[in-house]
């Protein structure tokens, strides 16, 4: 795999995105090194159409993935599933004009509301290249869930059924192959994000995922893996809620907390100011807000960027 530079607003080359067939038909399409805003997406070939799983954060990365997508198959994207309504996720969307873009209903009625990307989301980091953006919300939405069949292969698209990495997660799990597309419940590599969601749904979810004993996972961020992904984020998680309650019942603000912390066994993590993020939304929880209640984004970003020195959060996108 060549390791030419793509377009990026800061910091050393990436390795170029690269796909991996994970069984046959199924594949996932990994973009390094998955920090903020590099996701990854996957798609499934069937007899006669190809179904992709997100599209990417800018207008030349999902150019980048619909090369991917031709260069395994000639057949037309039919279907497109948006995991949430994260940008990195669905900005690309319009690119897939002409197919059904499937997703949870909330997952449309956020993207009518933030994306594409707009200023206020993209203020705490660097110029991004993210090209001309278009909205493309889906337009076929469901309550609990869908299922989609690739020939004769089932897969199920399914609503995790509380606010977790945000208030709209689905996952697509093809029993067959027992592959899991978990979206960005699963970081790999990098700091979970539940700042938008819940962490005590968080966990819920991550130990009903793991129940699923999936073969294989496909995080939102990083590099393919196994079930022992949800381990990770579960110890995570519970680092973050121990260290909030210990900070909460001793009146440290949420960024007093994360300096507290020193260091920790989660701190080789990319993306580690999300440390902040994650104790405002557990401080939030202990104060009684239900999962997924509005907290001040605006305020996890200020202090993310006050974790990372001060400086514009790293985006590679
Ligand atoms: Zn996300």
């Amino acid at each position: 795999m060549s390791a030419r530079a793509l377009p990026h607003s800061s910091g050393p080359p990436l390795d170029e995105p690269r796909t991996e067939e994970l069984a046959s038909g199924v594949y996932a399409y990994i973009q390094p090194d998955g920090g903020w805003f590099v996701n990854n997406c996957g798609f499934l070939v069937t007899p006669d159409s190809v179904i992709v799983i997100d599209s990417a954060a800018t207008e030349a990365r999902t150019r980048g993935l619909r090369s991917a997508v031709s260069a395994v198959t000639g057949l037309p994207v039919s279907t497109l599933v948006n995991t949430h309504w994260h940008t990195d996720h669905t900005n690309g969307n319009y690119q897939f004009r002409g197919a059904t873009i499937v997703a949870h209903e909330r997952t449309r009625e956020m993207m009518l509301r933030y994306a594409p990307t707009t200023p206020d989301l993209d203020g705490p980091f660097p110029a991004v290249p993210w090209g001309a953006l278009e909205p493309a919300p889906p337009f076929l939405t469901y309550g609990r869930g869908v299922t989609l069949w690739a020939g004769d292969v089932r897969c199920e698209v399914r609503w995790v059924g509380t606010p977790a990495h945000t208030t709209d997660d689905s996952i697509v799990w093809i029993p067959e192959h027992s592959v899991l597309y978990a979206g960005d419940l699963a970081f790999n590599g990098g700091a979970p994000l539940v700042s938008a969601g819940s962490l005590a749904g968080s966990l819920k979810v991550l130990r009903d995922l793991r129940e699923l004993r999936p073969r294989t996972v496909v995080p939102g961020h990083g590099d393919v893996c196994g079930p022992e992904v949800f381990d990770l984020v579960i110890g995570y998680l519970e680092f973050v809620g121990d260290l909030a309650a210990s900070g909460h019942r001793a009146g440290r603000t949420p960024l007093e907390a994360a300096r507290d912390a020193g260091a920790h066994p989660f701190d080789q993590l990319l993306d580690g100011e999300r440390l902040v993020a994650n104790l405002h939304r557990a401080y939030a929880e202990i104060e009684g807000a239900p999962p997924g209640a509005e907290i001040d984004l605006t305020a996890t970003r200020r202090d993310m960027i006050a974790l990372n020195g001060g400086r514009p959060l790293r985006c590679h996108a």
